[in-house]
């Protein structure tokens, strides 16, 4: 099957545009595993310093029913929902 000129540019922009999108969704998996790595590192840090378990914000103890959905919780609940309102939209980021 012949293409026209055309056809052959929308195919090429087509291309271009899943190609982009993959990218940007491998960028965002790429982030997404680069935050969870420093989480982690972050929690064993605290477990050398002895201060795993305590909210990084007020030193008080994490609940353990939170912790154990979330080992590498820096902070306790009321204080992690503190820092998210703090944290600029994510619209905003770029
Ligand atoms: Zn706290």
């Amino acid at each position: 099957m012949l293409y026209s000129q055309q056809q052959k540019w929308l195919h090429l922009l087509e291309l271009m545009g899943t190609d982009h999108v993959r990218n940007s969704w491998q960028e965002r998996k790429y982030k997404q595993i680069q935050e969870r790595i420093y989480s982690i590192q972050q929690a064993l840090q605290r477990i050398e310093r002895l201060s795993f378990g305590e909210c990084i914000e007020c030193n008080q103890p994490i609940s353990l029913q939170r912790l154990s959905r979330l080992p590498t919780a820096p902070r306790c609940f009321d204080c992690q929902q503190k820092h998210e309102q703090q944290l600029p939209a994510v619209s905003q980021l770029k």
